[in-house]
């Protein structure tokens, strides 16, 4: 089957794209410009030097926020299409526009943009899967209520008027592109099915190599860059005695695969948390397993790893976990991953 994948230059949908093309599918992938896609396929062909061709195209969505953003592609492409793999959205936080223009409006009406054109244009696609986030089911006033339990029925209680910071502004920006879903599905009764995939932290390392060489990375995997060139900033400072939830990257690849294949999850959020990780964890496991970087990065407090672990918040996701099968990668395998491969291409660590 043929699948459009957007934002495929990102973290988490370059390794979707590596599922999706060694279990045998035709990608169309959008990026922002032409030379995004001439170098994900000349890092391919780097990585898989014996596979003389990719059954990957290229498409251009330069703003997925724009009114219509997709028709153009999706009139385009839309007949040969089975499936819809929607992960663009922007997750980062350097922007200096508003958080609308930033966050909301990309998150929101890329969302509308994308299920509308399938709608009108796509007629074959059987299955739409859109990347949704942990941060929409986060309610930050319960992180430290142990009673309160995330489940794949929860959802933020984060409206516009009240976002102070820009990480409230993301997980406002989530909620509302995956309530945009729930909603068209509802009243638009497309032929094709939905599933949402709710990501915790995402680590694990790059699907390219040279991606690992970059100075800062992906927001959520620059933990580990951080920590092992242990520019212990402000910011980082404050996190040191924090828990995070997590999930390896090629895990969450993995769930947007099931999502695609398994009709059990039609209609469903698969809410994907691997496990509870924090700074002190990722120091001790980089302390005690690469010899290179040890005496060189902060050591932490090793006595408390464990009590830091034990303030992470609690979860049960039985339901994702039944639907899809999964077994999820350990993060301490996860991080051990990361940092093997930033150290091996930034050996000056
Ligand atoms: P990346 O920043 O690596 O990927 C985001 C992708 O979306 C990039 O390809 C980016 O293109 C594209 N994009 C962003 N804004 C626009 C826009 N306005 N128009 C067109 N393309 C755009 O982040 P991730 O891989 O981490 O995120 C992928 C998805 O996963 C997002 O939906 C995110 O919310 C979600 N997620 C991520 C988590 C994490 O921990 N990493 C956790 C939970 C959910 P370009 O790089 O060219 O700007």
């Amino acid at each position: 089957g043929t699948v459009l994948l957007t934002g495929a230059s990102g973290y988490i949908a370059l390794h979707i794209l590596d599922h999706a093309l060694k279990r045998g599918y035709s990608v169309i992938g959008t990026v922002r410009s032409t030379e995004k896609g001439e170098q994900i396929l000349k890092n391919l062909h780097e990585k898989y030097p014996e596979t003389k061709s990719f059954d990957l195209t290229f498409e251009i969505v330069e703003d997925i926020a724009v009114e219509n953003a997709f028709d153009g592609v999706i009139k385009k492409r839309g007949p040969q299409l089975d499936y819809v793999l929607h992960t663009a959205s922007p997750f980062s936080f350097g922007f200096t526009t508003t958080y609308e223009e930033a966050l909301l409006k990309p998150a929101i009406n890329g969302t509308a943009n994308i299920l509308k054109a399938v709608k009108e244009y796509a007629p074959n696609v059987k299955k739409v899967v859109i990347t949704s986030s942990l941060a929409a089911v986060l309610d930050m006033d319960k992180l430290e209520d142990k009673s309160h339990v995330l489940t794949e029925k929860c959802w933020n209680p984060i409206e516009v008027d009240q976002i102070k910071d820009p990480m409230n502004a993301y997980r406002c920006s989530k909620k509302l592109a995956e309530k945009t879903v729930w909603k068209f599905v509802e009243e638009e009764k497309p032929s094709f099915k939905v599933t949402t995939v709710l990501p915790p932290l995402v680590i694990g390392p790059q699907l390219f190599d040279s991606d690992a060489k970059k100075p800062v990375l992906n927001v959520s995997a620059n933990k580990v860059n951080v920590l092992l060139q242990s520019k212990y900033t402000p910011e980082y400072e404050s996190y040191k005695t924090m828990s995070f939830l997590g999930t390896d990257v090629r895990d969450i690849a993995e769930v947007h695969m099931i999502a695609l294949e398994k009709p059990e999850t039609d209609g469903q959020r698969l809410l994907s948390i691997a496990g509870i990780y924090g700074d002190q964890l990722i120091l001790d496991l980089i302390n005690d397993n690469f010899p290179q970087a040890k005496g060189k990065i902060a050591v932490g407090d090793p006595s408390q790893t464990q009590a830091i672990l034990n303030t992470g918040p609690t979860y049960d996701i039985s339901v994702t976990l039944a639907l899809t099968g999964i077994k999820f990668i350990t993060l301490e395998q996860s991080i051990i991953d990361a940092a093997a491969q930033i150290l091996k291409v930034k050996p000056e660590i």
